[in-house]
């Protein structure tokens, strides 16, 4: 524990910690990101929904772009998985285990930003990581809606969940002036 005290450890590498890091950054924060390389957002097989990408980009190539902006910063990202964070006088001391290997280290900040993400349930079928990267199963009406036009759709999940998507679904695409994507 012999590295000085940091600004702000960032808890997670997905979009909202890469986010999260080029603020601070940019306000010249000192800051550290350790990440353990779950991201959800490395199972999009093509984000449609965000702005400036006509064509849409793959989850993977989207972290990618992040994290080289923030490598433009200097902002060192740890492969690791944050396993205690315990207050200090000063801070925090966060401790973590690096994916490299089983030994455990610690870094002093004054602040820390969980960006954590969430974990889904997969439901009980082979395949289900690789199925979602094919984009044959998906989890949500509104990042992938529109791409379900016209096509034969099976709901899957607790009755009272399915149903509502089931009912949803037709309003989603009925609503509005019906665009199409050219
Ligand atoms: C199949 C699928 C398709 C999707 N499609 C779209 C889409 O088209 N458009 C869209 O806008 N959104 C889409 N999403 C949602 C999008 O992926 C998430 O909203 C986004 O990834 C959330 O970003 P985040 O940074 O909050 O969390 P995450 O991306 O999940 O990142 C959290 C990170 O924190 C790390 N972490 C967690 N705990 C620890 C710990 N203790 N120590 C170290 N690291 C830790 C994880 O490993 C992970 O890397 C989709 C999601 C899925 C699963």
């Amino acid at each position: 524990m012999n590295d000085p005290i940091v600004d702000c450890i960032i808890v997670g590498g997905g979009p909202a910690g890469l986010t999260a890091a080029l603020y601070l950054a940019r306000f010249r924060r000192s800051t550290v990101v350790i990440d353990d390389g779950q991201s959800r957002a490395s199972l999009i097989p093509v984000v449609r929904n965000l702005a400036g990408f006509e064509s849409g980009i793959n989850g993977n190539a989207l972290l990618a772009k992040m994290r080289r902006q923030i490598e433009c910063y200097d902002v060192p990202l740890v492969e690791g998985r944050v396993t205690t964070i315990t207050r200090t006088h000063g801070g925090f001391l966060v401790e973590y285990r690096s994916t490299s290997g089983p030994s455990s280290r610690s870094l002093a900040a004054r602040h820390v930003l969980l960006a954590c993400g969430i974990r889904d349930k997969l439901p009980p079928i082979d395949d289900a990581i690789a199925l979602t990267q094919e984009g044959l199963l998906r989890f949500c009406a509104i990042c992938d809606g529109f791409e379900a036009q016209g096509k034969r759709i099976a709901m899957l999940g607790p009755a009272s969940r399915a149903l509502s998507h089931a009912l949803f679904f037709p309003h989603l695409l009925s609503a509005g002036g019906g665009h199409r994507l050219r």
